[in-house]
């Protein structure tokens, strides 16, 4: 029969180590996984101009973008036609 103190002992042990197991995975996983912040607004550029899905006709207007040539966004599987930049 152990003491009490010793049963105590080994529980705390374990708490202690699957908190420190815990933290780690939490550590481990921020350090490989950092979340992608939004570049700042600096270096996005503010453009105008529409894309239309040749498939389905949707049309939609991109405002900002990394670049002033962003490549064009994807819609039912095809690029999206590149309309005409609204002066
Ligand atoms: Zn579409």
């Amino acid at each position: 029969m152990p003491a009490l103190t010793t049963i105590l002992w080994v529980f705390s042990a374990v708490v202690f180590g699957f908190v420190l197991w815990k933290t780690g995975i939490g550590m481990l996983r921020s350090m490989t996984t950092p979340l992608p912040g939004p570049p700042p607004t600096g270096e996005m550029r503010r453009i105008n101009v529409k894309y239309r899905c040749s498939v389905c006709g949707l049309e939609l207007k991109m405002t900002l973008a990394p670049d002033e040539d962003p490549p064009p966004p994807r819609h039912c599987l095809e690029d999206m036609d590149l309309v005409a930049p609204i002066e």
